[in-house]
């Protein structure tokens, strides 16, 4: 797509946030996907907001993309610490009920 100049002080459209998911590995908006962050103290949660501080991981909102993220050292990575059992159940279920 060619880049058209600006006229009349318009302003490009506004950028999407991107983030990678650690299942499939696609970039998707942000919007799409489920955020897992640790907080500066070291804990892990799930951060449906999108807002909290710290580390964060992606995934797309569906079981298959949180399956593979959970077989790979993804998410590990991505925080520095590996995600409690607990997350990932809270993760799965919140797929579950949005998967209808
Ligand atoms: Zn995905």
């Amino acid at each position: 797509m060619p880049r058209t100049p600006e006229k009349n002080g318009q302003r490009p459209p506004k950028k999407i946030p991107m983030r990678q998911c650690l299942g499939c590995r696609e970039m998707k908006p942000k919007k799409e996907l489920l955020r897992v962050v640790r907080s500066p103290e070291g804990e892990i949660s799930l951060d449906l907001k999108g807002r909290a501080n710290g580390r964060g991981a992606y995934v797309c909102k569906n079981a298959e993309c949180l399956k593979r993220a959970a077989k790979s050292r993804a998410p590990a990575r991505a925080l520095g610490a590996a995600v409690p059992e607990d997350i990932m159940a809270e993760l799965k279920r919140l797929m579950e009920a949005s998967d209808e």
